[in-house]
């Protein structure tokens, strides 16, 4: 079926008709690229931006930062509300931070990461659903390490642990 109801496949004039035939065939990423669902993909670990209270809220690293993901409020820096996640861990805050501080030896703000939580970015060819894309490689990358228990099991004689 067509991937995009929307796309026109061609247009008929009045009278006009075509007979097609054709022969769908069935294939996967791993033997041609021209299989694969997925147009773009990539992940980063989800950021965590901490404010220690030597920041006086001199607005330096809001002004430096290319995301916009900061702003002054109050006395302090913090982060833009549902802006975090824009957030590339560049870092330029910080630095900005340290080399305009004459008696501090770490920055006022700290870039840091969450160790269980990732965003990733998939964009599908339209053919399959970004969900089922995902679901499938979990599946796949679960066959693969199975895989990978059962010849470990057997190179140690049944105890993997080995
Ligand atoms: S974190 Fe640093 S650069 Fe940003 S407002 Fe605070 S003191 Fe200024
Ligand atoms: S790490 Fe980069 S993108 Fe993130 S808040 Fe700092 S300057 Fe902005």
């Amino acid at each position: 079926m067509p991937v995009d109801e929307n796309v026109p496949l061609v247009k008929l004039e009045k009278d006009q008709k075509i007979v097609l035939e054709a022969r769908a065939v069935l294939g996967r990423g791993d033997d041609h690229a021209k299989w694969q669902p997925t147009l773009a993909c990539g992940y980063k670990s989800y950021p965590r931006i901490v404010f220690d209270s030597k920041c006086d809220g001199c607005g330096m690293c809001v002004d430096e930062c290319p995301r916009n993901v900061l702003e002054i409020k109050g006395n302090s820096a913090a982060v833009v509300e549902g802006k975090i996640e824009d957030c590339t861990l560049c870092k330029l805050c910080e630095r900005i931070c340290i080399a305009n501080a004459d008696t501090w030896d770490s920055p006022a703000i700290s870039v840091q990461t969450e160790d269980d939580t990732f965003i990733f970015v998939v964009e599908s060819d339209g053919s399959i659903p970004v969900r089922q894309i995902l679901e499938r490689a979990a599946k796949d990358i679960q066959t693969k390490s199975d895989d990978l228990v059962d010849v470990l099991c057997d190179i140690s004689g049944g105890n993997v642990n080995d």
